[in-house]
């Protein structure tokens, strides 16, 4: 058991005081505090340790109340950074016992891909909502596994896709929907970079699900899928390989073309073998609208053909994409990114897969 109250018998308590006091003029109680969740993430490599952490010292309705970790000396550098009680300290292990922890809300999911079904099924057992970093799992039937324990939990699943967030991809959905430079035709995106430690997990497909295209290649796929509003009835895909020690059994590059139901045509590409690609163009009926570079975490900015720039404020996704979270459960209304929007990214990458392995054209419909 947490020994320490927890938060929401404070609350109560303190709400029941201020209603048991008399009035009395000129004297206004200070408003009540914005509820924070609790947050635990699971899992402090790089993108918890660099973005997320730092992230929640900026959101308003979230705070870091938890860590989920295999290494004890990690574990004791965030307490020490984070001012963490031992028991907020949990490993891959312990997870059923955040059941007891009522100061954890939400377990936010940051390991490697194949073992997101792993950590978010445990999460949800234990009673917590989860937030889980994309990609989804590395499979379909996994991705239904998570959706599945976080319904029979009663709890909410939403996935990590930052860019839901991210005002300039918002501004690119708002021109493309109002037509403001016509029709969408076409959009050609892509995402890579050079991959460095021939030992990491993202080079080992148990742990990564493939290459490149799992990793950041689901950035381009999804800009394909919001900035159509529709789902790809077919999809065709080439990978290539150059350097076949260093990526075995997954791919190195890879092109796709998908062709949705409006007649919308989607070409993307991804790597590991270069850096430097980071963009997409949406070509509309009487022009164009480009973001480049498209999905950092800082600095997006793009053009309109018709010489406009795209160039709104510069924020932080992941205190933006915390607190929507947090808002969803305290207001008790779905998630722009639950776990069903994962799952439809996963379908169609197995798709992909699919037509690199056949050679052929893969329907969806
Ligand atoms: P990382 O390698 O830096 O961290 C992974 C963490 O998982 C480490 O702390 C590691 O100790 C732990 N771990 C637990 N079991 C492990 C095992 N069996 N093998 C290897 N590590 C294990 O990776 P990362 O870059 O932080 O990525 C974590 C997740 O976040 C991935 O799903 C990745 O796709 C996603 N990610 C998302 C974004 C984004 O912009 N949303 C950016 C980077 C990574």
């Amino acid at each position: 058991m947490n020994p320490l109250p927890s938060r929401r018998h404070f609350l109560k308590a303190s709400t029941l005081a201020a209603a048991s006091l008399p009035f009395i003029p000129g004297l206004s109680l200070a408003a009540e505090p914005k509820r924070k969740l609790g947050f635990a993430l699971c899992g402090l490599g790089n993108l918890s340790t660099n973005q997320i952490a730092p992230a929640l010292q900026k959101t308003e309705y979230c705070k870091l109340a938890g860590i989920i970790t295999g290494t004890p000396e990690k574990a004791k550098r965030w307490q020490a950074k984070y001012d963490l009680p031992d028991q907020c300290v949990y490993n891959y292990g312990t997870m059923a016992k955040l059941a007891d922890n009522p100061d954890i809300d939400v377990v936010y999911v940051v390991t490697p891909n194949g073992l997101h079904a792993d950590h978010t099924i445990a999460a949800a057992k234990a009673g917590k909502h989860v937030l889980c970093e994309k990609p989804m799992e590395v499979s379909q039937e996994k991705c239904q596994q998570m959706i599945d324990a976080c319904k029979a939990a009663g709890k909410q699943l939403a996935i990590g896709y930052r860019l839901h967030f991210e005002p300039n991809h918002l501004e690119c959905i708002r021109l493309v929907r109002e037509k403001v430079l016509g029709s969408l035709k076409s959009v050609e995106a892509g995402f890579g970079f050079h991959i460095g430690d021939p030992n990491q997990w993202r080079l080992k497909k148990e742990l990564s699900g493939g290459g490149p295209m799992m990793d950041v290649g689901i950035y381009a796929l999804q800009a394909m899928r919001y900035l159509s509003g529709e789902e790809p009835v077919s999809v065709s895909a080439t990978a290539t390989t150059t350097d076949t020690v260093k990526f075995r059994g997954i791919e190195e590059s890879l092109t796709w073309q998908m062709t949705f139901p409006g007649g919308i045509q989607t070409s993307g590409s991804t790597t590991y073998g270069l850096g430097g690609v980071n963009r997409f163009t949406a070509n509309t009926t009487h022009g164009w609208l480009t973001l480049d570079p498209a999905y950092g975490y800082h600095g997006i900015s793009g053009m309109r053909s018709d010489g406009k720039a795209i160039q709104l404020a510069d924020m932080d996704q992941f205190a933006a994409e915390m607190d929507d979270f947090a808002q969803c459960i305290l207001n008790n209304r779905p998630t722009r990114v639950p776990g069903e929007e994962g799952l439809r990214d996963m379908k169609i990458i197995t798709a992909i897969y699919e037509s690199v392995r056949t050679g052929k054209v893969v329907n969806l419909a």
